[in-house]
C-alpha cells in the first residue's frame, strides 16, 4: 500500500518513499513557549501526530524531532519587534528564562493530555547557539550575508530558487512595495540570522558574538534569529536532508522558504523531500486573536465539561489542508460522537461469553476495517475518510445482534483506530463493576416475568451509576452516559 502526500515543494499530491529505506527522519516545528497555547496551535500537532503514527503503521521507523523556540521569535513574525519570550517575560515579572520553562512545561502536558506520542527529539533553541552560530559562520564564509546596524542578514538575491516554495513573485511585489520596514535591508525579503542586542539595552538571553562573525568594531552580544534554529537542529540531529519537514500554512511564505535558503545555500543539499502544511483554525468563523480572546486553552475547554481529546477527535474529523471551523457547538458534535464510539468499544464487554475470541465469522468485516482505515490516511492523511468508514463499521455494530459481533475482529479495529488516531477508544472504556452488572440480571429476570414495576426500580437504580440501559433483542446492552 503507498503512501501519498501534497508536498508544496512540487505543489502536487507525491508518493513518499523513504530517503532511506523503512526509516523517516521528520521534523516538525514546534511552539514558541511564551504563553499557553490555544486550540489552533494544537490543530498541527494533532494531524503531525498522526502522521507519525500513519508511518508507523507502514512499519516504518520514524525519528522526528520538534523544536522548542525559546528565543528569538519576535512579535512580527519578521526582523522587528520584540522578542515573544522577552514580551512574556515583561507580562509575567518573571525572566525570560523562566517564561520559556513555564510554558515549555505546560505544552509538554498539554501533548499528554492529547494522548500525542513524544517525539525522539523535542530540542530547545537556547540548546544549540553553537550549532546555529556554525551555520551563521558557514553562509558567512560562502558570501550569502551582509552586516547592518542590527544583525548579521542573509542575502536572499544570492539564492535565486528563493521564491519558488511560496511561489511568491517578489520582483512583482517590490515593485508595488511602500519603503521597507528596516531601510539597512538590501532587500524586504533579507532576515535576520543573528540579531545584536540593541545598543543600551540588556536582554535576558543574549550570547557573545564569536568575533569572527562580526565586522570589526562591532562587538555586541545577540541571539538568533528564529528561522535559524530549524536548519542548525535538523542539521545537527537528523541530517543535511530528511524525508518530511512539517508545520502550518504561515510558514510557507516566510519560516519555511528561508529554512529552505539557509540550510540549502549551505549544505548545497535538498532540506526536506516533502513539505506538509495544515490549514488555520478559525473560532466562530474568525481568525484566533488576542483581543478578541478567542484563543482557547485545554484549561477553558476542560472548564466548560469537554475533555482534550474531544478537541483531538473535533480535530480530525477535517482534513489537515482545508480550514477549520471551532465553535463550543461543534465541540460538543465531537464530543457526542465520541461518546457514541466509546459505547461502540464498550460492546466487548458485552459480548457473550458463548461465542469464543477467535470463533465466529467477522460479518462486520472487522479486519478488513482496520486495513482499509490505514489506506484512508495513506491518502494524503485523509482523516474525515477513516472517520467515514469508521461510521459506517460502528452504525452496523449498534444495530447488530452481540452474538453476531466477532470479539477479537473488534478489538482488533479499536486498536488499530487508536494506533492511528490516538483517541484512546480502548483505555476510556473500562468495563462497570459487578454490582451494576448484577442489577442488569436482576432486571432482565424482572422482565421475563413480566413484574414491570421492579424492572423500572431496577432501571432506575442501575443508573444512578453512571450507566443507561437499552433493551435489545440479544438482551440488555449498558452505555456510557458521559
Ligand atoms: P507559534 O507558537 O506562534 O510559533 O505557533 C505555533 C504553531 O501554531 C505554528 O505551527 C502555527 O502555524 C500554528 N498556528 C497558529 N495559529 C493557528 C491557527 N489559528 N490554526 C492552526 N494553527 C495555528
Ligand atoms: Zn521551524
Amino acid at each position: 500500500m503507498s503512501l501519498q502526500f501534497h508536498n508544496q515543494l512540487t505543489k502536487k499530491l507525491d508518493t513518499f518513499t523513504p530517503l532511506s529505506e523503512g526509516k523517516v527522519l521528520m521534523y516538525t516545528c514546534g511552539p514558541t513557549v511564551y504563553d499557553t497555547l490555544h486550540v489552533g496551535n494544537w490543530t498541527a500537532y494533532i494531524y503531525w501526530d498522526t502522521l507519525v503514527r500513519l508511518l508507523r503503521a507502514h512499519h516504518l521507523d520514524v525519528t522526528r524531532v520538534m523544536n522548542i523556540t525559546d528565543v528569538g521569535h519576535l512579535v512580527s513574525d519578521g526582523d522587528d519587534g520584540e522578542d515573544k519570550l522577552e514580551k512574556g517575560a515583561r507580562r509575567e515579572g518573571k525572566t525570560a528564562w523562566d517564561v520559556a520553562e513555564l510554558y515549555t512545561n505546560d505544552f509538554l502536558e498539554g501533548m499528554k493530555r492529547l494522548n500525542l506520542l513524544t517525539p525522539e527529539h523535542i530540542a530547545k533553541a537556547t540548546d544549540y547557539i553553537v550549532e546555529q552560530l556554525q551555520l551563521v559562520r558557514t553562509l558567512k564564509g560562502k558570501g550569502f550575508t551582509y552586516q547592518t546596524s542590527d544583525g548579521v542578514y542573509f542575502d536572499t538575491s544570492k539564492f535565486p530558487r528563493y521564491d519558488d516554495f511560496a511561489d511568491l513573485h517578489l520582483e512583482a511585489q517590490k515593485a508595488g512595495a511602500r519603503v521597507a520596514a528596516n531601510p539597512e535591508k538590501h532587500a524586504p525579503s533579507d532576515f535576520a540570522l543573528w540579531k545584536f542586542t540593541p545598543e543600551g539595552q540588556t536582554r535576558d538571553m543574549q550570547w557573545p558574538t564569536p568575533a569572527d562573525l562580526i565586522e570589526e568594531g562591532v562587538e555586541r552580544p545577540g541571539f538568533p534569529g528564529w528561522h535559524l534554529e530549524c536548519s542548525a537542529m535538523a542539521m545537527k540531529l537528523l541530517g543535511n536532508t530528511i524525508d518530511i519537514h512539517t508545520g502550518g500554512i504561515d510558514h510557507i511564505p516566510v519560516h519555511h522558504t528561508n529554512e529552505i535558503a539557509q540550510s540549502e545555500a549551505a549544505t548545497d543539499q535538498p532540506l526536506s523531500q516533502f513539505w506538509l502544511h495544515n490549514n488555520h483554525l478559525k473560532v466562530d468563523g474568525t481568525k484566533i486573536s488576542k483581543s478578541l480572546e478567542n484563543g482557547f486553552t485545554l484549561d477553558d475547554l476542560v472548564e466548560k465539561g469537554f475533555e482534550p481529546l474531544d478537541l483531538r477527535l473535533f480535530t480530525l474529523q477535517s482534513h489537515y489542508r482545508t480550514e477549520g471551523n471551532f465553535t463550543f457547538d461543534n465541540l460538543a458534535a465531537a464530543q457526542h460522537r465520541r461518546l457514541r464510539w466509546r459505547n461502540v468499544a464498550a460492546l466487548r464487554h458485552q459480548i457473550h461469553d458463548t461465542l469464543q475470541e477467535h470463533e465466529g465469522e467477522d460479518t462486520y468485516g472487522l479486519y478488513a476495517a482496520s486495513q482499509a482505515l490505514v489506506e484512508a490516511l495513506s491518502d494524503d492523511l485523509d482523516t474525515p475518510g477513516a472517520f467515514r468508514l469508521i461510521d459506517e463499521v460502528f452504525g452496523k455494530l449498534e444495530s447488530a445482534r452481540l452474538g453476531t459481533i466477532h470479539r477479537h475482529g473488534l478489538v482488533s479495529f479499536l486498536t488499530t483506530i487508536d494506533e492511528l488516531l490516538g483517541l484512546q477508544l480502548l483505555e476510556s472504556t473500562n468495563d462497570i463493576t459487578d454490582e451494576p452488572k448484577q442489577l442488569i440480571i436482576e432486571r432482565e429476570r424482572a422482565r421475563e416475568n413480566k413484574d414491570w414495576d421492579t424492572s423500572d426500580r431496577l432501571r432506575a437504580k442501575i443508573e444512578k451509576s453512571g450507566i443507561s440501559i437499552r433493551d435489545t433483542a440479544d438482551g440488555t446492552i449498558w452505555e456510557y452516559v458521559s
